[in-house]
């Protein structure tokens, strides 16, 4: 069989593209398929009568002076061509019992907090402290999969573990609602605490916050907007060498004995490569792409145990108000129209309310006036919605398009609460449902970071590599987790899990050459 690519990547993520950019800058010859017309996956913005909208990132972590992003841009020879400028506070926080504002500087996050709940004062800091131990702990270890990693680090890792893993694993398997009922007593101090976490989750799915505040690390991008980052990594893919095909769904990964050949696009089109890298849902990748047969029980058992990160459903408006006049300074203001005692309640689709839900409320022009007509701003509210309340069975439902604008006016209703005449000043508005997510980006149900992270997830690592040979995965499905920092280390990993497949057969066929 001739081998056209040395690697074909499924997916123009950042996941894809950090590790397109690093196998192509080793003079590989690779080729990127994207389903899309676009690159970028969630990392995108889109335009509606001269409002340009960002439908998921929006802050980054990591991108600041000795975040790991310096690391990263440097291995990938990226030039310093975008503003990274730094958010602080990183959020408002508005409740139906008290308004407070988190800062990025963690001796006013815990200023604010302890001045709010002064009778968890003590327990607060103790958190807060804790976290600051564990941050230094992750700090330290080597954010790349044990499966790339160098003997010295092995050993470092080691020591470490045996240091520091008394630290580390009293919170393996416990799960947000543990830890927090452990340090504090006040219901609407744990509520805001668990910044979302469900029941069963794991504590860190509510430490993002916090450990931002630690490391003061929080960024936006300037100007164009987060497609800055995207178009960045392709046009390095690119000069190095690096292939790209747009509106190309890989709709099959060809196996043959037991190792990934190539791919076949939709419209039977077959590429063949050495290795293949899936940044795309690790579900459709091993159930459509594969097919349950070629793969172990066991794993497939795994597999289908796992529950996936809950979806959004978003609103965008361009509106003509003077939010800045209005007193928004382009913070992200996360909206609490109600607060349960009881913040790990289960709610079903049945008992689903939009008008109780928080809203993260963003309001980017404010900062970035690029991204509006003069005068003029945009407001996105999302907020977590059930993928099956737009579903009837397997099928959408009949009523989706009615579903869908019940519950944009009601997000529009509840905001005005904060944004006063929303509704009558939005000249544009636009939707996006957990459907549209999928069918923009091909990630079951609409999953914000690919599986959920329960507290049983937390001590499993998510391996890169898969029981196929040669087939490996890059981006929010797998290790080390979601969000763009995390996706552009993935990508790396990937790439040097192909370097070091590569080495060892080399090493193979000389030694076979000797004998
Ligand atoms: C509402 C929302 C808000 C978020 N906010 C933030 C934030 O503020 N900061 C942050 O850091 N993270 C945020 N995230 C998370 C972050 O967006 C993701 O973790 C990250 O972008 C995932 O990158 P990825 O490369 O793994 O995958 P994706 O971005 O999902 O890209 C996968 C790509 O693969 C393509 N693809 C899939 N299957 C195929 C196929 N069969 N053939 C061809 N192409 C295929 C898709 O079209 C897509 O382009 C947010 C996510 C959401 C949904």
């Amino acid at each position: 069989m001739k081998t056209e690519y040395d690697v074909v990547i499924i997916g123009a993520g950042m996941g894809g593209l950090s590790c397109g950019t690093l196998l192509a800058k080793k003079g590989l010859r690779v080729l990127i398929c994207e389903q899309s017309s676009k690159p970028g996956g969630y990392c995108v913005n889109f335009k509606r009568h001269g409002f340009t909208f960002t439908p998921a990132v929006h802050y980054l972590n990591e991108f600041g002076p000795q975040g790991q992003m310096e690391e990263a841009f440097q291995l990938l020879g990226l030039p310093p061509e975008i503003e990274f400028c730094p958010q602080d506070p990183q959020r408002r926080i508005i409740t139906p019992y008290f308004q407070l504002t988190l800062s990025t500087d963690i001796d006013r996050f815990e200023g604010d907090l302890s001045r709010l709940f002064p009778k968890e004062r003590l327990s607060i800091h103790a958190y807060i402290e804790e976290w600051k131990r564990l941050v230094k702990i992750i700090e330290d270890l080597p954010l790349r999969s044990l499966e790339v990693i160098s003997l010295k680090e092995k050993f470092h890792l080691l020591y470490k573990g045996m240091l520091k893993g008394p630290q580390i694993f009293r919170y393996r398997g416990k799960t947000a609602e543990e830890v927090l009922n452990s340090f504090f007593k006040d219901p609407l101090l744990k509520y805001l605490l668990s910044f979302g976490a469900r029941k069963g989750s794991s504590i860190l799915t509510c430490a993002s916050p916090i450990m931002w505040a630690i490391k003061g690390n929080f960024y936006y991008i300037k100007d164009k907007g987060v497609e800055a980052l995207p178009q960045l990594f392709l046009r390095q893919y690119k000069a190095y060498g690096g292939e790209i095909s747009f509106n190309a769904l890989v709709k099959k990964i060809v196996i043959e004995k037991g190792q990934a050949q190539g791919v076949q696009i939709e419209g039977g089109e077959e590429i063949q490569s050495g290795y293949v890298i899936s940044n795309g849902d690790s579900h459709a990748t091993f159930h459509s792409l594969i097919g349950y047969d070629l793969l172990p029980d066991r794993f497939v058992r795994e597999l289908q145990k796992k529950e996936i990160s809950a979806p959004t459903f978003t609103l965008y408006a361009g509106v003509d108000l003077d939010l800045a006049q209005m007193g928004f300074d382009g913070a992200l203001v996360h909206y609490y129209p109600a607060m349960s005692k009881n913040p790990w309640e289960e709610k079903g689709v049945e008992g689903f309310d939009i008008e109780k839900e928080k809203m993260a409320i963003r309001m980017d022009s404010i900062k970035n006036p690029m991204l509006a007509p003069r005068g003029k701003h945009t407001v996105a509210i999302a907020a977590f919605t059930p993928y099956a309340l737009f579903t009837d069975g397997a099928k959408i439902s009949p009523r989706y398009a009615e579903i869908k604008e019940e519950i944009a006016q009601k997000i529009m209703g509840v905001t005005e609460k904060v944004i006063s005449g929303l509704s009558s000043h939005a000249m544009v508005r636009h939707a996006s449902t957990p459907l549209t997510y999928e069918r923009e980006t091909l990630n079951m149900h609409g999953a914000t970071m690919g599986w959920y992270l329960s507290a049983k997830e937390f001590s499993r690592i998510r391996s890169q590599k898969t029981p196929i040979a040669h087939l490996y995965q890059a981006g929010h499905w797998t290790f080390p987790g979601g969000g763009i920092p995390m996706v552009i280390l993935s990508g790396i990993n990937a790439a040097k899990l192909v370097f070091k497949s590569m080495k060892k057969s080399t090493i193979n066929s000389f030694a076979g050459n000797m004998t």
